[in-house]
């Protein structure tokens, strides 16, 4: 018995033994694994150096790795936002217990040798730059036959070979380089709780078979993928989902009723595609549906009265859509609405009463439709309400009163309606009022700003065009945080009270088409901000204030249609700034100063002043010489009308001769128009024969503006970009040819360099060095902007600055380029930056991209303010557009589009996310980014951009300056800019 019981502990402590033995054997080897897997990172990150062989026995505390408390073994691994890049090692596929694997938002490529782990139930490889060309071992899988038949030669696929890692139940691929279509075989992962194909280059049809995912909770598919065909029916399928998004990526058709069987979704996000048909009424199947989102889509039809059951609704958004019919009133009583945005479709009929009376409304936008009756009393019966958008609809009736007391409304924009009465008491002064639009409507009565205790936050006010009246009252100066006030076209009267000078911050003041009267008070000179005054068309009387022209910085300035009197202020020329000014109708005397600005100003500035004498006006002889030439003045005015009728038939006859002229002669042009004539301006190798060759539709790189652009491949194997002005505007006249010349004597490494000029009389091309990879716009804003890290968005901010600076302070004269933009900034094979299209944009305005400012030469939302007021434009202008670069670089995000507001442009809107603090920095960074941005560089980055897009122009930084800033913002060791 002893013996037996000797023999058993013996075989016990041998097992002890054994096991222990086993148990350091595989920490060896695991910890020799992952050695392994840090080795074949570049530069891995310092947070990695407990990953050391000689503490094989500490495996389980090193960085990221947890083991299995029994045997010891690698079960979890988690290398996230580490910072690595490089290659999975191969060897990571010896970790057999693994379970949960993420290595996400890092820089890793290559291989993904996983599929042998047939444990894992996580794995997260998000954020990285996988792509499917150089991956996985696809061999002995029969999906591979899938693939074939699927996928083109041309993708780099999702890798097959996932299909056999079953147990999966998350798995995330978002954020990658995979491109082709999704392998139907991953609608046999049946584990899977939660899919994220997001954020790839995926196209073609989504396959039905992910409707097999029957236990997924959450489906992400969306973002840069840009899917053929609809979204799947089958999806109705997917009866545990909570969370769905197939936002932005190019689905179109309709929405299918079946989604409607997802009882357990509580989030749907279909916005920003192409989807059409109407909304299907099965929506109102989501019982527990919190977020639904569809904006920016097609559809058409009205919303479903069987929203009246989504009950747990909070955000609904169908703005951009074509939607009409009324705003059902069942969708103001849904208990949980915090968020109605329906702007931008055709809805009709009434706002609902009820809206706002669940207590829980926070934003409401309804702007431009087609909605009348008045506004409801409601809105703010929770005391939630922070956004109110109401613009461009026919409402009719006063403001509510309760919304004089709503204390947690930010921004009111209810400009372009019928809206009448007065405005409410009080309503100026809530505590976090920042933006109050009422302008186009019929408000009356007087503004009560009367409230003299309180101050306010308000920013912008505009009344334009109201019926507005009485006096502006001493009060206005409590306002000091005004930076634009608008007035204009009201019936205000009295005068201009002087406390208007407490408004430091005030950019824009706009008090024309009103009744003023008495003096203009010297005290807006206090205000050092001002860069637009308009105060004509009022009866304002008395001497202009020489004291104004100490607001340096005043870009417009306009008094015209008053009775102001006594001679212009000489002083008012040295505002340097001020580009525009109008000094018409009014009764001033003397001459016109000719000194400073007073000698760029338009004649037409001082028409319409009897008593005022200038060459191009009366010429200042005598006073009776100039009473008696503006009694000749008045008696040529009274011309008999029938002479006038004689005249203006003559010279109706005069312009058909003249173009029936045109017409011939251009006939006669285009026949004799065939040689072309070469201007090089360094030595060719090619003439203008080859680059004729270029123009065919096959070699078309690209579209703007001003014409068609071409890649060719001249007889020396090199390649160039060619522009094909067309038969433009500016073509044979106005100076393009003159410009051209000047442009073609620039050299410097930032700039594309134009290498000839190829002109006859139709026809001007441009021959520009090619630039391999496009523009930074196509480049930041296309699916590839992820390859733009950080690093590299800083350095072509640097270059393309230090090319702008080249224009500005090194040529002579100097260069605006007057249409900077990210689409004029090429990139050339190493992704340098070089600026291009500079000093053209003025001879092709109307062509360019500019919507409704057919005047301007510039692209919108890159144009500076002053640009926009005055039409004037200087170096500044391009500083300011160059902030708009900045900004795109920062976002990632196009300088207009949705920004989730009507009118809302990029600067407004890093204006009103960040406010310039860490956290706002972070919420605005390119979500591509996220992780890989040094946040202090981030923000002297957007310190700079910021300053860039300052209103008002003198207060930009010259581009020399915007080079410093920005090469100091550059912290050290991580690359170096000559
Ligand atoms: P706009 O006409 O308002 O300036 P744009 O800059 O986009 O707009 P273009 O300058 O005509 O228009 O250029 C159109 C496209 O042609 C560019 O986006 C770019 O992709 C391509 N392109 C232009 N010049 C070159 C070049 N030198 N090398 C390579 N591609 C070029
Ligand atoms: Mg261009």
């Amino acid at each position: 018995m002893a013996a037996l019981t000797l023999r058993l502990l013996f075989f016990f402590f041998f097992l002890v033994f054994l096991t222990s033995a086993h148990d350091s054997l595989s920490a060896r080897r695991q910890a020799a694994v992952l050695v392994s897997v840090k080795q074949s990172f570049q530069a891995p990150d310092p947070s990695l150096s407990t990953w050391n062989l000689s503490n094989y026995m500490g495996l389980c505390n090193w960085t990221g790795v947890t083991c299995d408390a029994y045997n010891k073994s690698v079960v979890s691994l988690d290398v996230s936002n580490l910072n690595l890049s490089g290659p999975l090692s191969p060897a990571i596929s010896e970790l057999q217990s693994l379970v949960n694997l993420s290595v996400a938002g890092n820089s890793l490529f290559g291989d993904l040798p996983l599929s042998n782990i047939s444990g894992l139930r996580f794995l997260n490889i998000s954020n990285n730059l996988f792509s499917g060309c150089l991956d996985w071992d696809f061999s002995g899988l029969p999906e591979l036959q899938v693939l074939d038949a699927y996928d083109n030669n041309f993708s780099c696929p999702l890798p097959v070979g996932v299909t056999k890692l079953t147990k999966l139940r998350h798995l995330d691929f978002g954020g990658n380089y995979f491109s082709g279509r999704i392998p139907r075989g991953y609608g046999g992962l049946n584990q899977l709780r939660f899919l994220s194909l997001a954020g790839n280059d995926l196209f073609g049809f989504i396959p039905g078979e992910l409707g097999n995912l029957s236990s997924l909770k959450w489906l992400q598919l969306g973002y840069y993928n840009r899917f053929d065909g609809g979204i799947p029916g089958d999806f109705g399928r997917l009866s545990n989902l909570v969370h769905l998004d197939l936002s932005s990526c190019g689905l179109e058709g309709p929405i299918p009723g079946t989604l409607g069987n997802l009882k357990n979704l509580d989030t749907l996000f279909l916005q920003t595609n192409q989807l059409n048909g109407s909304i299907p009424p099965q929506l109102g199947n989501l019982g527990s549906l919190k977020s639904l989102d569809i904006s920016n889509n097609a559809l058409t039809g009205e919303i479903p009265v069987e929203f009246s059951a989504l009950k747990q609704l909070t955000i609904l958004n169908l703005f951009i859509n074509k939607l009409h019919g009324q705003i059902p009133e069942s969708i103001a009583e849904l208990p949980k609405l915090e968020a109605l945005n329906l702007w931008r479709n055709n809805f009709t009929g009434f706002i609902p009463p009820k809206l706002g009376q669940n207590g829980e409304l926070i934003k409401l936008d309804l702007s431009t439709n087609k909605l009348t009756g008045q506004i409801p009393k409601s809105l703010c019966y929770g005391e939630k309400l922070e956004i109110l958008i109401l613009l461009d609809n026919f409402l009719f009736g006063p403001l509510p009163d309760d919304l004089g007391k709503c204390e947690t409304l930010s921004r009111v924009r209810m400009g372009q309606n019928y809206l009448s009465g007065p405005i409410p008491d009080g309503f100026l002064y809530l505590p976090k009022l920042t933006l109050v639009e009422l302008q186009d409507n019929h408000f009356t009565g007087r503004i009560a700003f009367e409230k003299s205790t309180a101050s306010s936050k308000l920013e912008g006010l505009n009344l334009a065009n109201n019926h507005l009246s009485g006096d502006l009252p001493t009060s206005i100066g409590n306002f000091s945080g005004l930076k634009n006030l608008v007035l204009s076209g009201n019936r205000f009267s009295g005068q201009i009270p002087s406390e208007i000078g407490y408004l430091k911050g005030i950019l824009k003041l706009d008090m024309s088409r009103n009744n003023f009267s008495g003096t203009i008070p010297s005290d807006i000179s206090n205000c050092p901000s001002l860069t637009y005054l308009d105060l004509s068309q009022n009866q304002l009387s008395g001497p202009i204030p020489i004291q104004l022209a100490r607001i340096r910085i005043l870009n417009y300035f306009n008094v015209s249609w008053n009775h102001l009197n006594q001679s212009l202020p000489e002083e008012i020329g040295s505002m340097k700034s001020l580009t525009s000014a109008d000094f018409s109708h009014n009764n001033f005397t003397g001459s016109v100063p000719e000194t400073g600005q007073f000698l760029f100003f338009n004649s037409t500035s001082f028409t319409g002043n009897p008593y005022l004498c200038a060459s191009y006006l009366i010429p200042c002889n005598s006073s009776s010489d100039l009473q008696s030439q503006v009694k000749t003045q008045s008696s040529k005015s009274n011309v008999p009308a029938r002479y006038k009728l004689i005249f203006a038939m003559g010279l109706l006859l005069c312009s058909l001769v003249f173009v029936v002229f045109a017409v011939i002669k251009t006939r006669e042009v285009r026949k004799n128009s065939r040689s072309w004539k070469l201007t090089a301006f360094q030595k060719l190798d090619f003439g203008s024969e080859d680059v004729l060759g270029c123009l065919k539709d096959s070699n078309i790189i690209g579209r703007g503006g001003a014409g068609v652009v071409y890649k060719g491949t001249m007889p020396n194997g090199h390649n160039v970009a060619v522009k094909n002005l067309g038969i433009s505007k500016g073509s044979n006249d106005n100076g393009l040819s003159a410009e051209v010349q000047t442009l073609g004597k620039i050299r410097h490494r930032y700039i594309v360099r134009l290498l000839a000029f190829c002109s006859n009389k139709e026809t001007n091309l441009l021959v520009y060095e090619y630039m391999p990879n496009g523009s930074l716009g196509q480049v930041l804003h296309g699916k590839s902007g992820g390859y733009l890290n950080w690093e590299t968005r800083l350095k072509i901010a640097i270059e393309a600055a230090k090319g702008l600076s080249y224009l500005h302070h090194d040529c002579s004269p100097l260069i605006i380029h007057r249409d900077v933009k990210s689409n004029n900034i090429l990139l050339d094979s190493d992704y340098e930056a070089h600026v291009a299209d500079f000093g053209l944009a003025k001879f092709f305005h109307n062509n360019g991209a500019s919507e409704c400012m057919s005047a301007i030469a510039g692209s919108y939302g890159y144009i500076a303010p002053e640009y926009a007021y005055t039409l004037k434009v200087d170096e500044k202008s391009d500083v300011y557009s160059f902030g708009v670069v900045l900004l795109e670089l920062i976002t990632g995000r196009k300088p207009v589009g949705n920004f989730g507001e009507e009118g809302m442009d990029i600067v407004q809107w890093v204006k009103v996310q960040t406010k310039r603090s860490k956290e706002g920095v972070v919420r605005i960074i390119d979500e591509r980014l996220k992780n890989n941005v040094p946040i202090e560089e981030a923000m002297q980055v957007l310190f700079v951009a910021m300053l860039c897009v300052e209103e008002q122009s003198v207060e930009r930084p010259t581009m020399r300056e915007v080079v410093q800033m920005l090469a100091q913002s550059k912290q050290p060791n991580t690359f170096h800019i000559q």
